[in-house]
């Protein structure tokens, strides 16, 4: 824990007493006190706030390509035409599962070629696009656009990222849902648009493409630096195949740092119970580990006679009690963006979380964590999170098993790492192992292994690292020209008379911190300023990844007319950056 250094107040005056020089009562007192004031009251350290700046303190930018900001966001026929685009998107069912194989690009294979019918599709779509954009294939379906004119030759690209892929839809769940999940439909008595994707990230990069198709139509053109759409097709199962390889081919074609900035799917604008709106810009991602924990029982056999130590589902049983017993510390370090997010919640919207305000002057740690503890999504953004997610031994009712698996799903908090969270694990693997006569061994993500205890007659536990991943950099925020582009056009956008009609709304923009992981993960090197932001309104009910995945028309547009003039804002403003 930062900042908490444990006083034990006996020990210290015992000590004192030791001390052979005469003390004074008095100053034994004194000192007594001060230390019970500071075991009473520092116990989890005090907070050192960060100097931010106010995240009502953004002003709109004016955007500097106007053109159709005002079609895209009041016009009916422009809202219903790029429904029926999202809608035909949703309609190509781009499912990705775990362990797919490798795509091979050729018409047969099966489990990819909805991909190409989606490219295709896109092309058909938005011929303005594919005109202007070059358009490489990386590793058959990643897609990779690029526009560049004479102008921008040799500058650093601005990308944009999105994919292609949906979570599968469970066929079991297909009942449940209000409209089939592949037919995309609109209803308009309530504004929303179904579809597995049509969140998820359909609504991200079909924006893109109507933004950039309706501002070539206009007459934008790009005069500082290229544009990329870095597009991958399997982000929902690690992004391994399509992120990665886009991320890669990009670091060879541009080198380190060779964009000036990237975004990707993540952060959105809500709107705070005052009827303000605040958007969550992701300057960082909690890092990633799962954990394969294998152990190999020498005490399987005959289930008529069960060993003392219970068998191989006892001990893993008892394993995963034991980890849960423990969870990992919360702590809140100053650099944690979602602390400034917090600070910006207790100013303007101090019901956001009970006792926040209140938590947030007091600059008690342990308070600021107590107020949060009551929402575990801004709960877990300050601490590692274990989830255990499989479970399997056994295949005969009268046979002990000769192995049992569990699978922990870490995701590790910004004040931590891949390494600390394997010690945690191992502690307790190692207690089991020493009670009940196991050896131990551990195998990293780049396959090198390790035995830590080597002997056990019982058997042996193998702890096996797989997608480990750091906490990321943290990108700048205020200050930064990029970030302060994004949120000068999210506080125009969100002044619109769509999202504002009375114009007494006010719109804050504060950094926020993303327990989830997307294919931004591989661009590290490519540029220090990555922000997982749409802007796109947050639709409280959206169900991503379930039953019923839906948005609504505004949600979509807002995501439209926000890119369509942060793309030229930051042509424009970018200018004199490198
Ligand atoms: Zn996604």
């Amino acid at each position: 824990m930062a900042g908490y250094i444990p006083i034990d107040a006996k020990k210290a005056l015992k000590k004192l007493r030791e001390k052979k020089k005469p003390v004074s009562i008095s100053a034994v007192a004194a000192l007594v006190l001060v230390l019970l004031f500071t075991v009473l009251f520092m116990r989890k350290g005090d907070l050192k706030l960060p100097e931010c700046k106010d995240c009502g303190a953004y002003n709109p930018i004016s955007p500097v390509f106007p053109g159709s900001l005002n079609k895209i966001l009041n016009d009916e026929a422009f809202k219903l035409s790029s429904i029926s685009h999202l809608s035909g998107a949703v309609q190509i069912p781009t499912q990705v599962f775990d362990n797919s194989p490798d795509p091979t690009g050729k018409k047969d294979d099966f489990l990819w070629r909805n991909f190409t019918v989606f490219q295709d599709y896109l092309q058909k779509t938005y011929p303005l696009v594919f005109e202007k954009f070059s358009f490489e294939k990386v590793n058959h379906h990643g897609m990779l656009m690029t526009w560049e004119t004479e102008n921008t030759k040799g500058k650093k690209p601005m990308a944009f990222l999105s994919h292609q892929d949906v979570v599968p839809v469970d066929p079991t769940s297909i009942e449940k849902w209000t409209h089939p999940p592949f037919d995309g439909v609109y209803d308009p008595k309530n504004d929303y648009i179904y579809g597995r994707g049509v969140v998820d990230c359909k609504l991200l990069l079909i924006s893109q493409f109507e933004s950039l198709s309706k501002l070539i139509e206009d007459g934008f053109e790009p005069t500082t630096r290229p544009i990329i759409l870095s597009i991958g097709f399997d982000e929902e199962a690690m992004g391994s195949k399509g992120g990665a390889k886009l991320a890669e081919f990009l670091y060879e074609r541009y080198g380190e740092h060779g964009l000036y900035g990237i975004t990707d799917e993540g952060g959105l604008t809500a709107k705070t119970p005052e009827g303000d709106y605040i958007g969550m810009v992701i300057p960082s991602e909690k890092g990633y580990v799962d954990m394969f924990i294998t152990l190999d029982s020498t005490e399987s056999g005959h289930g008529s006679i069960p060993p003392v130590d219970g068998g191989a589902i006892v001990i893993m049983s008892k394993l995963g009690v034991s980890l849960y017993n423990d969870p990992y510390e919360p702590t809140i370090t100053t650099n944690n963006p979602a602390l400034e997010f917090l600070q910006c919640a207790a100013k303007y919207s101090p019901d956001y979380l009970p006792g926040l305000s209140k938590a947030m002057k007091s600059k008690s740690q342990s308070k600021l964590l107590d107020a949060t503890s009551s929402n575990l999504n801004i709960a877990y953004l300050f601490k590692t999170t274990q989830a255990m997610d499989i479970f399997n031994s056994g295949v005969k009712a009268n046979a002990l098993p000769e192995q049992a698996t569990l699978v922990v799903n870490h995701r590790i908090g910004l004040h931590s790492s891949v390494n600390a969270t394997k010690d945690h694990v191992l502690e307790h693997v190692l207690d089991l192992a020493k009670e009940n006569d196991l050896s131990v061994s551990v195998v990293y993500a780049d396959g090198a292994k390790e035995v830590v205890k080597p002997d056990g007659k019982h058997g042996n536990f193998t702890v096996t690292l797989y997608s480990s991943l750091e906490p990321t950099k943290i990108s700048p925020t205020a200050g930064d020209a990029l970030y302060e582009i994004i949120a000068g056009t999210t506080v125009n956008t969100y002044q619109q008379t769509l999202f504002n009609p009375h114009g007494n709304a006010s719109v804050y923009v504060s950094p926020f911190l993303s327990t989830g992981n997307m294919d931004m993960k591989y661009y590290g090197k490519l540029s220090d300023r990555q922000y997982r932001y749409t802007a796109a309104l947050l639709v409280p009910d959206s169900n991503i990844h379930t039953v019923d995945e839906k948005t609504t028309s505004k949600a979509f547009l807002s995501s439209i007319a926000y890119l369509y003039q942060l793309i030229p804002n930051i042509d424009a403003m970018s200018a004199d950056e490198d």
